[in-house]
């Protein structure tokens, strides 16, 4: 029987707004979103960068929630644009003696635990996951030591310490398989610290599942009521809904997906207009994939709006062309922007994302959930 044990409500410290803010207000109050520079800085950055990137024989990994010029930039010098699962795996699979990855901090960190050889920088360590910050490892594995008959099952959104002390780690798009495959084994699960994602797993699975009570400060903002007004307005619009978002949202999704995933369905679909519930950067990606469809944001504002509202992430927000072309200009020598992880803590971190890689490969899913490869998953929406 499947069950939901409620831990104590986790709190996380915001980081400050020191830094120069864009006209984003929500920016400001959430995190050091840097100063937008003008066209032409624009222009001469992106040259900068590409020259360094071959200078130092490094590759460009970016999120789809981060600036679109830093999607574009990832592409175009042979890069990878993606969920954190294909991040990871395209990180592992790369030549290139060094990583740049354009996302949060445990994006970073998973690469430098899969790549321990290679180094890894960002353009601001700073950038990190509301997941993340609240589920401290300390706590964790004290609650991990209240159930030493379950299996622990972290996504992808935590920490390298809370990794070492998980059985697997996952990501959205594998999350379903791995957890109705622990199920199936008759493995009874610990799930941290995404509530609504392991809510949604365990109406999915079945599985027996107790879950730290962690929530993404973006996804957690989707409003049903206004959702459903939206609906009444755009009735042959397809709902795409990220299973960060609450129960009650994710319940009017037509479909309910990774980042990917849900990219995959303007493409697919022949439904001419969507509503999308998850971090707006995503447009932009879905733009490329779906030309001529119609992208409406679900609502986030309503009666219970609050700062938080904008419906994109403050910390992916953080990465820019300026500090992209510091880091790569100036952190090889200076080690700011570098990633780094106790050695013995990258091992034991490793073996929950190496059983993840490898249990992608073995059941065949090689590319996002749902896809054949990571050149199917990739082909109109990624890189040639
Ligand atoms: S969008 Fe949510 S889950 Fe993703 S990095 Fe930001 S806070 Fe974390």
């Amino acid at each position: 029987m499947s069950s939901i044990a409620e831990t104590k409500p986790v709190e996380f410290d915001l980081p400050s707004s020191s830094a120069p803010a864009s006209s984003c207000s929500t920016s400001l109050a959430w995190a050091k979103v840097p100063e937008q520079p003008s066209a032409a800085e624009r222009a001469d950055l992106k040259k900068e960068i590409k020259a360094l990137l071959k200078a130092r024989d490094a590759v460009l990994v970016a999120h789809y929630y981060v600036d679109a010029e830093l999607q574009d930039l990832a592409e175009e010098t042979g890069g990878c644009v993606s969920d954190s699962l294909e991040m990871a795996r395209f990180g592992r699979e790369s030549t290139h003696k060094n990583l740049v990855v354009a996302g949060v901090r445990f994006m970073g960190e998973t690469s430098k635990i899969l790549n321990p050889e290679k180094r890894v920088f960002m353009p601001d360590l700073e950038a990190t996951c509301s997941l993340d910050l609240g589920c401290p490892a300390e706590e964790f594995a004290a609650f991990c030591d209240q159930h030493p008959d379950r299996t622990v099952v972290v996504y992808a959104n935590t920490s390298a310490a809370v990794k070492a002390r998980a059985d697997w780690m996952v990501t959205s798009s594998i999350a379903l398989d791995i957890v109705g495959h622990l199920h199936a084994r008759g493995e009874k699960i610990l799930w941290a610290p995404d509530r609504h994602l392991g809510q949604y797993i365990q109406r999915q699975t079945g599985a027996d599942m107790i879950l730290w009570q962690g929530s993404c400060l973006v996804h957690d903002e989707f409003k049903y009521e206004e959702l459903k007004l939206l609906k009444e307005k755009h009735p042959g619009a397809m709902v795409l809904v990220h299973p960060e978002s609450p129960a009650e949202v994710v319940a009017m999704a037509d479909v309910v997906g990774s980042t990917t995933q849900l990219i995959k369905a303007t493409q697919t679909s022949g439904v001419h207009e969507f509503i999308v519930a998850t971090d707006n950067g995503i447009l932009h990606k879905m733009r490329q994939a779906a030309p001529g469809k119609v992208l409406i944001e679900a609502p986030t504002a309503g009666n219970s709006a609050t700062c938080k509202s904008c419906a994109h992430c403050p910390w992916m927000a953080m990465n820019g062309l300026r500090n992209l072309r510091d880091v790569l200009r100036d952190g090889f020598d200076s080690g700011v922007g570098e990633v780094l992880v106790d050695a013995d803590l990258g091992r034991q971190a490793y073996r929950c994302i190496d059983r993840m890689l490898d249990f992608a490969k073995t059941h065949g899913i090689s590319g996002p959930r749902g896809q054949n490869s990571v050149s199917d998953a990739h082909r109109g929406i990624g890189p040639a």
